[in-house]
């Protein structure tokens, strides 16, 4: 399908900046029309031959410039259940990379040009979401340790007690990104994502962006999600246990139970910059700009700046926690 304005006939596309759809040609808003064309072999505007890749769900003809969104990659099994629209366009995310690469001593001079941002481009990149309950049973020993000095003695005091902790917590919508093509430690670095601002799925959303279907299937990905849980769970269970000298655990148990799943598509801004017959990957989260990016200096290491990475913040929607200590 693709999006075509009433007025002049031009590719309405959506525009995060304005949060309507745009015709870039008319300058009119939400003067679209969806024009339906099952074909994923010709463009459905000026009937040019495209290919699209295996999990292609949106893309541009390289010959008249419409984006396209293909019928049959937002149906059925594809269909996502949320859409989390661009708020960032491409002016703002240009705008995130140079405040944050401006400053930097390696930064050479056509990083931002615009022969090198033609390039950049908006994708919905696939996303399982995964919600869990999880119950945390922990039992162990703890020891305070007070010292104190009388006279030329040090003496020495060691309480110990009994820790229980019952922890429940549930964990809502744990992103795990489903594109083979994306790197998996560059995705997580993308979170956090606010989720207030996912949609229904409305294909309007992906016209002058670029999308994928999911690659792999849900169950596929699923120890991804169940380590994130994982680690948030230890986190808080760490949280819980402060003030002890030590802690010796007898007992540990981590159940989690998986109460839900969604397929939605989240906003990422691809670039990718050739320096010294190098690629070199950047990416903005297309909602709230923090810039990713592994730079020439830093060669092995990708970073994420801007905002800080405390992925669970978000997704924690509730949180009991029964405390037992006896002394
Ligand atoms: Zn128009
Ligand atoms: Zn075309």
């Amino acid at each position: 399908m693709i999006f075509k304005c009433k007025n002049c006939g031009g590719n309405a596309v959506y525009e995060p900046g304005r949060k309507k759809m745009y015709c870039p040609h008319c300058e009119s808003l939400d003067s679209e029309d969806i024009v339906r064309d099952k074909s994923i072999t010709q463009c459905a505007n000026c009937g040019a031959p495209i290919t699209i890749g295996e999990y292609t769900s949106a893309s541009k003809c390289a010959h008249c410039g419409s984006y396209i969104v293909f019928d049959e990659r937002v149906e059925g099994v594809y269909e996502p259940h949320l859409i989390l629209p661009f708020k960032v366009n491409k002016e703002m995310a240009v705008e995130a990379l140079n405040t944050e690469f401006r400053k930097r001593t390696f930064t050479p001079s056509g990083f931002l040009s615009e022969k090198s941002l033609e390039g950049m481009n908006g994708m919905y990149v696939p996303f399982w979401l995964y919600d869990y309950q999880a119950n945390y049973d922990f039992a162990g020993t703890g020891t305070k340790v007070r010292t104190w000095r009388s006279g030329d003695t040090e003496y020495t005091e060691t309480s110990y007690y009994d820790i229980e902790r019952h922890m429940h917590a549930g964990f809502d919508k744990v992103p795990v990104d489903a594109s083979l093509g994306m790197g998996d430690g560059e995705m997580d670095l993308m979170e956090p994502y606010t989720y207030a601002d996912l949609e229904g799925f409305d294909p309007k959303y992906m016209s002058g962006f670029f999308g994928e279907v999911y690659n792999q299937e849900a169950p596929e990905l699923e120890g991804r999600a169940k380590e994130k849980v994982k680690e948030a769970s230890e986190t808080l269970l760490r949280q819980s246990l402060g003030g002890y000298t030590s802690i010796t655990p007898r007992n540990k148990n981590l159940n989690l139970e998986r109460d839900g799943i969604n397929f939605a598509l989240l906003p990422v801004w691809m670039y990718l910059y050739q320096y010294r017959g190098k690629t070199y990957r950047f990416h903005v989260n297309g909602q709230t700009g923090k810039v990713v990016g592994k730079t020439p200096v830093s060669k092995e290491k990708v970073l994420a700046y801007g905002l800080s990475a405390m992925v669970f913040v978000s997704t924690i929607t509730s949180l009991i926690l029964t405390i037992l200590e006896v002394l």
